[in-house]
């Protein structure tokens, strides 16, 4: 069965929405009619070559797509990405999705990957969901804030401390920020995909773990399979929707099953 949505009259933001998860999102939210605003800190994909960049996307499946040049660790950036929002009506759906990823085991990470990782993963989403809630408030429209987590939120992996730990402060400020931001009619949700297979992925099975590398980890995903960005994409027009609109504070695992071990 095919869901529809209609996002028309919607500004939506997404944050490192130049590849993988975030381009799907923009892609899904676009064709349902929205105006998009990339915000990312590069505008081409991966490979131009062989993709156009996401607002050109946006604009060919039916939407309006933008794209402002936006480092989400730069509380600056995403004020004026919020700011730029306006002339599109303003922000009626945040989504925090930008990260990066750096492996390392806890016996010897560098402290600075480590802020850098935080600084980026949690700090950015932090400032993503501060900054669009007041921009909403004082709209006075409501809204509703999408940050993406992980499973890594809840399952430690070797390697991957500095990275979990992010996830989970995403957890937590998505669930913080939904007590605090109720009584303002703003909605704040997290999504939490499995494994899937985009560029930050790439950096998981260059560096990290044996255990990665060798599959082992996709023989435990009970469908069988890592997921497509599109797989994870209509999580978030859900959470977004009207018919989520008594969902809040919730991190919704789209992970192919891992989350029963
Ligand atoms: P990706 O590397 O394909 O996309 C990340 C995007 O973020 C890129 O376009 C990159 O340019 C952008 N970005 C990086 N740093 C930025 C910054 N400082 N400011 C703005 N943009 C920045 O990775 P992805 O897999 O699509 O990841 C998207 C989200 O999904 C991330 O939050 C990631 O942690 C999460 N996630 C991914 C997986 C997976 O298996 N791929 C699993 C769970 C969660």
């Amino acid at each position: 069965m095919n869901v529809s949505y209609d996002y028309s009259d919607t500004t939506v933001v997404v944050t490192g929405g130049s590849s993988g998860i975030g381009r799907a999102v923009a892609r899904r939210f676009g064709a349902a009619g929205a105006t998009v605003i990339n915000a990312d800190v590069r505008r081409d994909p991966k490979d131009i070559a062989e993709e156009q960049p996401t607002d050109e996307l946006v604009d060919d499946v039916g939407g309006r797509g933008v794209y402002v040049e936006t480092d989400v660790a730069d509380v600056a950036a995403i004020e004026a990405v919020v700011e730029a929002a306006h002339e599109y009506g303003g922000v009626d759906v945040m989504v925090n999705n930008a990260a990066i990823f750096v492996s390392g085991n806890i016996l010897d990470l560098d402290p600075a990957d480590f802020d850098r990782l935080h600084a980026v993963n949690a700090k950015g989403v932090f400032y993503g969901t501060q900054v669009a809630a007041l921009d909403m408030i004082d709209r006075g429209v409501g809204g509703c804030i999408l940050n993406t987590a992980s499973i890594s939120a809840d399952l430690a992996q070797f390697d991957h401390v500095q990275y979990d730990s992010t996830k989970g402060a995403v957890k937590m400020i998505t669930r913080g920020a939904a007590l605090e931001l109720a009584d303002h009619g703003v909605r704040v949700n997290a999504v939490a995909p499995g494994h899937v297979a985009t560029e930050i992925s790439e950096g998981w099975t260059e560096s990290a773990s044996e255990e990665v590398q060798s599959g082992e980890v996709i023989k435990h995903v009970p469908l069988g399979r890592a997921a497509t960005p599109e797989d994870v994409a209509g999580a978030y027009l859900f959470l977004a929707s009207d018919d989520a609109r008594y969902v809040t504070g919730e991190t919704l695992w789209v992970d192919g099953g891992l989350q029963v071990f």
